[in-house]
């Protein structure tokens, strides 16, 4: 007997694919700064690709822990080319606002439907959305500063993830 109800292992599971799905449009990132030699932002897209991964396997790890199922949907074919540099990073940030949509929707239907094992899980995302939002802004307002895309891309790092 499965411990999580079918709802919410259906939500969850959804939930798996949209992280993979968000590892799909950054690799797809990732390869556009490449083609342009723009290294360290490929990096930047390429890492939050694997975080992505890593998020989905959170997702998933829950799930089976509580004797859910796991299903892992087809992925559509995502974006590959975007005119210029802001226009990734808006992308970025707007994707990340509809993430964090996502989890607060998964937060409610476990509030409402009294799977209260899930939340910290759901708290944990959500704080983690917080740091996600953040990191696309910082790099869009790091942006504005620079007249050179080379110049910009020698000057992105990464906050070192947590965990
Ligand atoms: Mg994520």
């Amino acid at each position: 007997m499965a411990n999580i109800s079918d709802k919410m292992n259906e939500a969850l599971n959804k939930q798996i694919g949209e992280e993979l799905e968000s590892a799909y449009i950054y690799l797809g990132m990732a390869n556009w700064f490449e083609e342009r030699t723009l290294v360290k932002l490929a990096d930047w897209f390429d890492n939050q690709a694997k975080e992505e991964f890593a998020h989905a396997m959170k997702f998933k790890t829950h799930i089976l822990e509580r004797g859910g199922k796991v299903h892992y949907p087809m992925l559509r074919e995502q974006k590959q080319d975007w005119s210029n540099i802001m226009e990734i990073l808006e992308a970025t940030l707007a994707h990340e606002q509809f993430i964090t949509g996502k989890i607060s929707e998964l937060y409610e239907l476990a509030q409402e439907i009294k799977e209260y094992s899930t939340l910290p899980l759901l708290l944990w995302f959500i704080e983690e959305q917080v740091e996600e939002e953040d990191n696309a802004m910082a790099l869009i307002d790091r942006y504005k500063g620079y007249k050179n895309d080379f110049n910009f891309d020698h000057h992105v790092v990464r906050e070192e993830a947590q965990e």
